[in-house]
C-alpha cells in the first residue's frame, strides 16, 4: 500500500488526506496542532467557499454542515452611490475553519488515519521523504518553507502586501446586512461581511482590507476584540457611510474571534528539492498564496486537493517523480491561474472599464449576475474584464 505523508491539517491537506484515505491509501497527517487546540484557538479565516469547491467536499461526503451552515445565497455590492445585489445560482458556505478542520481531523483519525502532532521544520522533511512514497507540504502560507519552493516571478506581481487586513466575528447584524457576501468598495480599501457557522452557532465575519499607509491600515497593536470592534465601527462611519449603523446593535463574538495582518500574494514552484535530492510537493497556500480580497484561498486549496488526489490515484504504483508532481500542479493551475490573476487584479485600482461594469450592474441585472459569479468561478474573468474592448462591447450589448 502506498504511504502518503501530508504536512498540515488545513483545507488543502485534510481534504486530500480524507480523499486518499477513502481510496485505501495509508495516510499520515503531521500537523502542529491537534483538533482540540485548533477548535479552541484564534479565528483563522473568513473562508467563504463557493459551490465548485464545495462540490469536492460533497463528493467525499465530508461536508458535514449542509443544512446547518447559513446559505450564502448572493452578492451585494456598494460603492458610494452605486449599489446592487444579485443571487448566486449555487449557494456558497462559510464554516469556521476551527470547527471544520477539528471535525475533519477527528474524522480522519476515527477512520484509522495516523495523526502526528509535531511542528515540522524543513530539515525534518528528509526523514519524511525516506518514510513516505510521497510527501506533500500543506502547511499554509510562508515563511517556514519558502526557501524550498522558489517564487515564480511570472505569476507574482507583488513583492509586498497590498492590503492591511483585519477580520472579526460578530453577532447581531443579520437584520441589517445582506444575507450573502456584502461587499463594499471605498477609496481607501474594502470591507465585506458574510454569514458564517461557528462552533457557537451562526454569526457574521466582518473583513476590512486597507491600502497600506492609508487610514484603513490601522490595526497594528490591536490587542483585543473590543478594541477591534470599536475601530471597525469607526471605520464604517468614516469610510463606508452607507453601512455606518451596521454594528449599532451588534456585539463581538469570542475573545479570540479577531485577527489582523498582511499577506504578500505569491505563486511558488511547487516542487521542492531537498539536500538529498528527494522531492516534496507543495499544495494550498504553501504553493499559491492569494490576498483574501477575492475570497479564493480556501477554494483553491480544495481544488488543489481534488486535482492532486486524481493524479495520485492515476499514478497507481508508479513512482511519484518530478513529472508526476508537475502534472499534478498543472491540473490544479488550470483553475488556479485565472483565480490568482483575478485576485491580484482586484488589489490594483480598478480600470475605467471595470468601474463602468460595476456601475452598469446597478441597472442591468445580467451584468451584476455575471460579475458576482466571478467569485463562484473566476474562469469567466479572462476574455471579459481582462480585455477592455470586449468588456465595453459587452456593456453596450447588455
Ligand atoms: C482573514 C482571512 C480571510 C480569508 N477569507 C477567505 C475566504 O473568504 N475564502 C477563501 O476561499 N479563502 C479565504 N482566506 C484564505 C484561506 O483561509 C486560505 O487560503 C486557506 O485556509 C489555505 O488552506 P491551506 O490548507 O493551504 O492552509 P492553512 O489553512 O493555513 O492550513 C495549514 C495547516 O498546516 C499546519 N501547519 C502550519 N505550519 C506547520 C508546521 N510547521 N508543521 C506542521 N503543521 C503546520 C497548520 O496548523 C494548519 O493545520 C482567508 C484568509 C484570511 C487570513
Amino acid at each position: 500500500m502506498r504511504r502518503i505523508g501530508i504536512i498540515g491539517a488545513g483545507q488543502a491537506g485534510l481534504l486530500l488526506a480524507l480523499g486518499l484515505q477513502q481510496h485505501g491509501y495509508e495516510v499520515t497527517v503531521i500537523t502542529d496542532r491537534d483538533a482540540q487546540t485548533i477548535l479552541g484557538g484564534r479565528v483563522l479565516s473568513n473562508q467563504c467557499v463557493f459551490e465548485p469547491a464545495l462540490r469536492h467536499e460533497r463528493a467525499l461526503g465530508v461536508n458535514f454542515w449542509d443544512g446547518v451552515a447559513p446559505e450564502i445565497g448572493g452578492v451585494a455590492f456598494t460603492s458610494g452611490p452605486i449599489t446592487w445585489k444579485t443571487p448566486l445560482d449555487r449557494s456558497a458556505q462559510s464554516v469556521d475553519q476551527r470547527l471544520k478542520m477539528s471535525d475533519w481531523l477527528a474524522e480522519f483519525a476515527d477512520l484509522g488515519g495516523e495523526v502526528r502532532v509535531h511542528k515540522v521544520t524543513p530539515d525534518d522533511l528528509e526523514s519524511y521523504a525516506r518514510e513516505f512514497d510521497l510527501v506533500l507540504v500543506a502547511a499554509g502560507r510562508g515563511p517556514q518553507f519558502d526557501s524550498l519552493f522558489a517564487r515564480d516571478e511570472r505569476f507574482s506581481p507583488y513583492a509586498e502586501p497590498q492590503r492591511a487586513i483585519a477580520m472579526m466575528y460578530v453577532d447581531g447584524i443579520s437584520d441589517r446586512v445582506y444575507p450573502g457576501v456584502d461587499f463594499s468598495l471605498g477609496p481607501e480599501g474594502e470591507y465585506f461581511a458574510l454569514p458564517v457557522l461557528t462552533a457557537s452557532g451562526p454569526a457574521y465575519g466582518m473583513y476590512f482590507s486597507g491600502i497600506p499607509g492609508g487610514p484603513l491600515d490601522c490595526w497594528d497593536g490591536v490587542a483585543d476584540i473590543d478594541q477591534h470592534f470599536e475601530i471597525a465601527a469607526g471605520l464604517l462611519a468614516s469610510f463606508f457611510p452607507w453601512a455606518k449603523e451596521l454594528l449599532d446593535h451588534a456585539s463581538p463574538l469570542g475573545a479570540l474571534d479577531h485577527l489582523h495582518g498582511r499577506i504578500t500574494p505569491v505563486v511558488r514552484d511547487p516542487v521542492g528539492r531537498l539536500a538529498s535530492g528527494a522531492l516534496v510537493l507543495a499544495m494550498g497556500d504553501t504553493a499559491v498564496t492569494n490576498d483574501p480580497i477575492a475570497g479564493q484561498g480556501a477554494n483553491l486549496a480544495a481544488h488543489c486537493a481534488a486535482a492532486y488526489q486524481a493524479r495520485i490515484i492515476a499514478q497507481g504504483d508508479a513512482v511519484f517523480d518530478e513529472a508526476f508532481m508537475r502534472r499534478s500542479f498543472a491540473d490544479f493551475w488550470s483553475v488556479g491561474r485565472v483565480t490568482t490573476r483575478f485576485s491580484n487584479d482586484l488589489l490594483a485600482p480598478p480600470p475605467p472599464h471595470v468601474l463602468a461594469t460595476l456601475e452598469a450592474a446597478q441597472s442591468a441585472p445580467a451584468v451584476a449576475h455575471r460579475f458576482a459569479h466571478l467569485f463562484d468561478d473566476p474562469s469567466d474573468y479572462e476574455g471579459w474584464l481582462t480585455d477592455e474592448a470586449e468588456a465595453l462591447r459587452y456593456l453596450k450589448a447588455s
